[in-house]
């Protein structure tokens, strides 16, 4: 039986990069999903980047990754967000027209060579002498593999609600993983409950378009690949509604009967993303929220209400919905709904994204506390990437915080977990001001050539694109250069945030020297400072770096203080 390389369970966002990734870096993938018209599904809003968002995307298109190409191939309103504050900050995001992307990730991923796709679906792992060595399909077949990445999203032991209804299911229309599961969850993994919602969807031509206001895409779009150099397709307007006092006395005088506030759920959601029920509650003093409409293609039929996600029972959706200006005779076409499923707790992940529990196997994507394509998507590239270069021996991406948004995610993961579904904020970057959409490629795509994720070609244009930055800031002219406004963009940020970026380097610099701090075999834990917990974990794990006792489940900043001078005092006691 053939036996691939790497075997990636789901062609959701994670799943994609991960295939891809493993394939750039010569991997034999397999591709195991449960339907083939699934790829590239983009579950809820027709949208990817933004402000955090759009970073992760830059840094996957740095990599050579299929994100941000598809995006950018598929993006009918681009709009850079933020504009008005510093570039540090500004995130591009596009709107999507969802079947164009769906197809381009669909044809693409089929033409590539090295990854096979397979239908199927997926109920448990194959073990040989305690590693993982393959998957075992529903009907009993196996496909034997070296090393497999789960990127199952919101499908395990996934369960839809809307009112006090509830069934099983990965998403609308889709069916759970419960085999999968259970049978995870009887080999020992650490599963718990998170939950995230959808709006309901209307119905495009029972608009009345001409009595809201609208929202146009850019003028000058910023793409979210360094690629793209202009739209592939028409660009749309969308709509502006917002809710009202009535809106939200209809949603109050109904709140026990939705499934957030009825019991029925009992993960956590997302508190940056909230329903619309929790809208009303939390903020109850606002008289309304903005509501966008979004067309979820160019032609398509059906409008994405984004900023009511909800799982209020049908009757009351459509009340909500036809409260609201624009709205008086929409029709709604599929209704909103609560998904609660089993995440796998990422204190148990490796900074590669591997299990060390269960040798061989990794996780990306919603599965390990995230939310958002983006999010999932970067850990799919990094899993597939290091899954690729394990089966040849060779060590995992240099990642660190201080160089990149995938950084920050995996060390925020894979250090304190995910008590509530996992978004990424530019907030969360201690070093963003150097973490910027503009150098990505000057951050990541040296160390992605270095390791096989790169093409000749995509670093070719790299070093183009550098080189017509360096020819800017070395005052000469490059107006017909097509890198121009790239070039252009970077250097008024390195000029604005010029002094900063300075001490971060510093700072990065002295934090990485930290980290590799060495902890010598013989070190004593038996410490004032750290907790009776704290020091038998050290001792029982004995961490070979500052930076590894750190990632230590239940470690502290504190803890790192203590153990940091700890070491230097042992230093001084030896010199
Ligand atoms: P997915 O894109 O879900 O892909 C999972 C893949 O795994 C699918 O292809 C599926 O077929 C496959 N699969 C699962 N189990 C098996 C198996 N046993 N065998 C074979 N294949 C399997 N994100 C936001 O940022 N904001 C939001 O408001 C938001 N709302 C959401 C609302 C809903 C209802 C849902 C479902 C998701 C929402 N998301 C939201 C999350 C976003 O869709 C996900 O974060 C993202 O798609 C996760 O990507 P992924 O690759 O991890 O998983």
């Amino acid at each position: 039986m053939e036996q691939f390389d790497v075997i990636v369970v789901g062609g959701g966002h994670a799943g994609l990069e991960a295939a891809h990734a493993a394939a750039r870096i010569g991997a034999r993938v397999a591709l195991v999903t449960m339907k083939r018209d699934d790829i590239g599904t983009l579950s809820c809003n027709p949208a990817i980047g933004g402000v955090g968002k759009g970073h992760i995307v830059r840094e996957i298109d740095a990599l050579d990754g299929v994100m941000g190409r598809w995006a950018d191939a598929a993006g009918i309103q681009f709009r850079l967000l933020n504009r008005s504050k510093g570039p540090a900050v500004q995130g591009p995001r596009t709107q999507i027209d969802r079947d164009v992307y769906r197809q381009i990730a669909r044809n693409e991923t089929l033409a590539t060579e090295g990854i096979t796709v397979i239908t199927g679906e997926v109920i448990d792992l194959v073990m040989d002498a305690g590693r993982a060595a393959g998957v075992r399909l529903a009907g009993d077949a196996a496909i034997l593999g070296r090393t497999v990445i789960l990127t199952t999203g919101t499908f395990l032991g996934g369960r839809i609600h809307v009112g006090h209804e509830s069934w099983p299911a990965g998403r609308s229309g889709d069916p759970a993983s419960e085999r999968l599961a259970s049978r995870l969850k009887d080999r020992g993994l650490r599963l718990g409950r998170l939950k995230t919602g959808t709006p309901p969807r209307l119905r495009r031509d029972s608009i009345a378009w001409d009595e809201i206001g609208s929202q146009a895409a850019d003028d000058d779009p910023v793409f979210l690949s360094m690629e793209t150099t202009t739209p592939h397709r028409r660009q749309i307007a969308c709509g502006v509604t917002a809710t009202n006092g009535a809106t939200h006395e209809i949603i109050r005088s109904d709140l026990d009967r939705s499934a957030l506030y009825g019991g029925a759920l009992s993960g956590r959601g997302p508190r940056y993303c909230p329903s619309v029920e929790d809208k009303i509650v939390r903020f109850a003093d606002k008289a309304a929220h903005t509501i966008y409409l979004e067309p979820e293609g160019e032609r398509s039929d059906i409008v994405y209400p984004n900023g009511i996600s909800t799982s209020l029972p049908a009757d009351v959706q459509n009340r909500m919905v036809l409260s609201m200006r624009g709205l008086e005779g929409a029709e709604i076409v599929r209704p909103g709904y609560a998904i609660e499923y089993d995440f796998a707790d990422p204190k148990s992940l490796a900074p590669d994204l591997s299990l060390p529990d269960v040798p061989g196997l990794y996780l990306a994507g919603q599965i390990n506390g995230t939310t958002g394509y983006e999010e999932a998507a970067i850990q799919g590239l990094v899993a597939g990437a290091n899954a690729a270069r394990a089966v040849r021996d060779e060590s995992p991406l240099p990642l660190s915080r201080t160089t990149s948004y995938a950084g920050v995610l995996i060390d925020d993961l894979t250090t304190h977990g995910a008590t509530e579904p996992y978004r990424m904020f530019t907030s969360r970057a201690e070093f963003r001001l150097s973490l910027r959409c503009d150098n990505a490629e000057e951050r990541l795509s040296g160390m992605g050539h270095e390791v096989g994720l790169l093409s000749d070609r995509k670093w070719t244009a790299v070093h183009a694109r550098h080189a017509a930055y360096q020819r800017l800031r070395n005052g000469e002219v490059i107006a017909s250069d097509p890198s121009r406004e790239h070039a252009e963009r970077r250097l008024a940020a390195e000029e604005l945030y010029g002094p900063y970026l300075e001490r971060q380097r510093r700072d990065a610099a002295r934090l990485e020297e930290d980290a590799a701090i060495v902890l010598q075999a013989g070190f004593d834990y038996d410490l004032p400072g750290l907790t009776v917990q704290q020091r038998e974990k050290l001792a029982a794990a004995r961490p070979r770096t500052l930076a590894e006792a750190l990632r230590i489940e239940g470690m502290s900043p504190a803890a790192g203080v203590v153990l940091l001078a700890a070491v230097k005092n042992a230093r001084a006691a030896a010199a």
